[in-house]
């Protein structure tokens, strides 16, 4: 398999994670304080993906491209 095909099957199962049948009906949205925008802040989910210690989501700010990332839940913009 070339490297091009193997980006694609990655992203296309980034893709499955999100919409497809495993998705567990999370919210899209999320209110969270940004740096940039202030302590309440509309983020959106911007994909989800099923990794060893869970699930991660990554959330990005309405207003801006602040973005952070949360595995289980728990918030790790901090790593
Ligand atoms: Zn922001």
């Amino acid at each position: 398999m070339s490297r091009c095909q193997s980006i694609f099957r990655l992203v296309l199962n980034q893709h499955l994670n999100t919409f497809g049948p495993k998705s567990r009906g999370m919210s899209l949205e999320l209110t969270h304080p940004c740096p940039a925008c202030g302590p309440e802040t509309e983020f959106y989910r911007a994909a989800s993906t099923n990794i060893h210690l869970g699930e991660k989501t990554k959330w990005y700010c309405t207003e801006c491209d602040y973005g952070f990332v949360k595995i289980n839940g728990i918030d790790s913009s901090a790593v």
